[in-house]
């Protein structure tokens, strides 16, 4: 069992334009728990801080203000702890183009992470590590998908690269910012269950960051809503949904009305 924590962390950009500077909260004064074996929805429409906080917690931005904290340990600054924290907290983009080398194979792909975390294994080893990863994330046979370079896949057999070499450190705690939201409609629940599959056989703690509430309710035990770097509302998923307290809240409800019609469109 693992915990990630935020406690009071701020995000504070400073911005130039001429002789002017100003500055702008990205993320003000955020707080909450992750544990492993949980999945947390963070819901907000575009610019309100979400990929912020995936930086924050990736260590790839520094926090302004406050701390994050996993298992109690704070997040290390430097380059020796910065390996062990990453090998625990894992990442998906949301651009699965962007995300893979062009010039490389999958198998290189998969093998980095895991030469970098299980140095000791040996090459033999890691490919049968490749395979099952390819496996997890169902891109059956192995062998088939491990040569191939990433522009011989479609995006969603990219984006399940993505995840498998997410998965190759054995994580605790994985970060999904707008997972599918490049995707093809059609292809989008496929992999939001292939996530949600994973979360469950590898007890992962996962934040789903997406502005669509429909799958957030659908994919997460408990969603928070951000606005203008905020976290405005947090509870179990059903009473967000439910039982809005914020207007805001009600507001994007609103914005998309039917979530069981939502899914339904996402299935057929
Ligand atoms: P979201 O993921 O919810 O769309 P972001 O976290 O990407 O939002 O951005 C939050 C705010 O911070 C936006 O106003 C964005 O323009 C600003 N921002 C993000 N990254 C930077 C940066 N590196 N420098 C300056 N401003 C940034
Ligand atoms: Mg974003």
């Amino acid at each position: 069992m693992s915990t990630l924590s935020l406690d009071h962390v701020s995000k504070v950009y400073r911005l130039r334009n001429g002789l002017r500077t100003s500055q702008l909260k990205a993320v003000d004064d955020v707080s909450f728990e992750l544990d492993s074996g949980q999945t947390i929805a963070l819901v907000g429409q575009s610019g309100s801080g979400k990929s912020t906080i995936a930086k924050l917690i990736l260590q790839i931005e520094r926090p302004s203000a406050g701390s994050l904290t996993i298992d109690g340990h704070p997040a290390p600054r430097h380059a020796a702890g910065l390996r062990a924290y990453r090998k625990s907290v894992q990442m998906v983009f949301q651009d699965p183009f962007a995300s893979l080398n062009p010039y490389h194979t999958i198998e290189h792909h998969l093998s980095r992470p895991i030469q970098l975390h299980f140095p000791a294994l040996t090459a033999a080893q890691r490919h049968e590590r490749v395979l099952s990863l390819l496996e997890k994330v169902r891109l059956t046979p192995g062998e088939d998908f491990a040569g191939r370079h990433p522009h011989e896949l479609s995006g969603g057999q990219r984006q399940r690269i993505a995840i498998a070499r997410a998965l190759a450190p054995e994580p605790r705690i994985l970060i999904a910012d707008e997972p599918v939201s490049m995707l093809d409609v059609s292809i989008r629940l496929g992999v939001l269950n292939l996530l949600a599959g994973l979360q469950r056989s590898e007890n992962l703690g996962v934040l789903y960051i997406t502005h669509d509430l429909a799958t957030a309710r659908h994919f997460s035990d408990e969603i928070m809503v951000m606005y203008k770097g905020r976290i405005i509302e947090h509870g179990p998923a059903d009473e967000v949904i439910l039982h809005p307290r914020e207007d805001y809240t009600k507001l994007l409800a609103q914005a998309a009305p039917n979530p069981e019609r939502r899914l339904q469109q996402l299935e057929s």
